[in-house]
């Protein structure tokens, strides 16, 4: 299975291997020796969707070596006609195809393909439906996602999301303590609520819950010793957001806030429905309750009419925020979106010449942060052996800093304390204290 784009989509991913463990199948990296390759693809940036046709015109030579060997297309990418269509007419060696509302139909469409040797479709544009008690298999086994919400209602004019995921629907609150219960017994320490913008939880629920209630409910259960949740609309981030992560103790005091410009004028003509005013108070209130607050966000450089003076206003909230890391992308045309319409697309060389700018004011500036950990004791969830010495490990502090240090492998899963002797932009390095 190659899984492309957010925690979204890595979520379904667990999902679908569950339902095919479940049924027989084992998972394994060689694609040259799988009876079904599956592309779980993403559809957010130009750049994913490149990754995946390449690779899917890779596959057709096994396919053609081993004919029985069932090909699938699932993600945000088939939820929309034309490329569903493109996949279908072009690359007729795919068996099946299905989308992001419909995961739990896959067993009886690999029945389908492989028993009545049919083309197997299903795509459900938009479902009030959720579908709990789907088997998951975790990619981790102390850390997991959890989804609270799906779909979202916020049209950022830029974003393909609303139109193929479909609207926003919360998971009962019930279903969701449940599950973190059921994964505080099997052992896991973290899990990361997963919505397309969390903050606005429970909006669709009879029952009036907001998201800062349903954190105090998972904030009381015993085992988890850490709560993330990604993404959080600034439009929605509420006071009584902040008092939660400031009181209770699980919640980490990490938020991701993506501002995706600093310019007023650019946020209006995204819909984001805040200015750049409204975000700065918002941080400040942050750091003013939570002190130590880590604070991360996502920003798109060159949407279409962005001027150098639009430019210079998000170059200004990364000095003002200080930001403990951030996500760069370069606009990119995504067709369907009113954004696409517009007109004023920036030239890439643009793009790319403010990219970079944006680039020498954003690292140093998450250098001098990490930095200032030096010589601080940090908890640190053991996430797995670094890809670069088998003796060392890697893991992240309640800030969701990356930290390499010596140890064994067994404390995979612990919380360590860690003393932070060294630093570079993109990680720190420690020892065990
Ligand atoms: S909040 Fe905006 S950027 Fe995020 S998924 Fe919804 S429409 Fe896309």
């Amino acid at each position: 299975m190659l899984t492309y784009g957010c925690q979204m989509n890595e979520h379904d991913s667990e999902k679908i291997s569950g339902m095919l463990t479940s049924i027989g199948y084992e998972e394994t990296d060689d694609e040259n020796n799988a009876d079904l390759v599956i592309f779980n693809t993403c559809l957010i940036r130009e750049n994913a969707e490149l990754k995946f046709f390449g690779k899917l015109g890779e596959v057709k030579g096994l396919k053609r070596k081993k004919p029985d060997m069932l090909i699938a297309v699932c993600g945000c990418m088939m939820q929309k006609e034309e490329i569903r269509q493109k996949v279908l007419k072009t690359f007729s060696f795919v068996d099946i195809i299905f989308g992001t509302n419909t995961i739990h139909e896959l067993p009886s469409l690999i029945y389908n393909a492989e028993i009545n040797k049919k083309r197997s479709v299903d795509i459900i544009d938009n479902t009030e439906l959720i579908y709990e008690d789907m088997p998951k298999q975790r990619k981790f086994k102390y850390k997991a996602l959890v989804n609270i919400t799906y779909g979202c209602d916020n049209f950022c004019t830029y974003c393909v999301v609303p139109y193929v995921r479909g609207r926003e629907k919360s998971r009962e609150p019930i279903d969701i303590i449940n599950e973190v219960k059921a994964l505080a017994e099997d052992g896991y320490k973290e899990v990361t609520l997963l919505g397309q913008n969390v903050n606005s939880y429970g909006n669709n629920l009879k029952n009036g819950i907001t998201f800062a209630e349903l954190l105090y409910e998972l904030n009381k259960i015993d085992g988890i010793e850490r709560i993330r949740f990604m993404t959080s609309h600034p439009k929605d981030l509420t006071d009584d957001l902040i008092r939660v992560i400031k009181e209770c103790d699980k919640v980490c005091n990490h938020v991701h806030l993506p501002v995706q410009s600093g310019s007023s004028d650019v946020l209006r003509r995204m819909n984001r429905k805040y200015t750049k005013e409204h975000y700065l108070e918002l941080v400040n209130k942050l750091k003013k309750e939570v002190p130590d607050v880590a604070i991360t966000t996502d920003i798109i450089v060159g949407f279409p009419g962005e001027t150098e003076e639009d430019f210079q206003e998000t170059i200004d909230v990364i000095k003002k925020v200080k930001y403990d890391s951030a996500f760069t992308f370069l606009y990119s045309i995504r067709e369907g979106t009113t954004a696409a319409l517009m007109e004023n697309q920036i030239p890439d060389e643009v793009k790319h010449e403010r990219f970079d700018r944006l680039l020498d004011v954003l690292y140093p500036i998450v250098l001098d942060k990490n930095q200032q950990c030096i010589g601080k004791v940090y908890p640190v969830l053991v996430e797995s052996v670094s890809k670069t010495s088998e003796t060392f490990l890697t893991g992240r502090t309640e800030h969701f800093r990356l930290v390499h240090f010596k140890g064994s492998e067994d404390l995979i899963g612990e919380i360590v304390n860690v003393k932070i002797t060294n630093v570079k932009t993109f990680h720190m390095e420690g020892e065990i204290e």
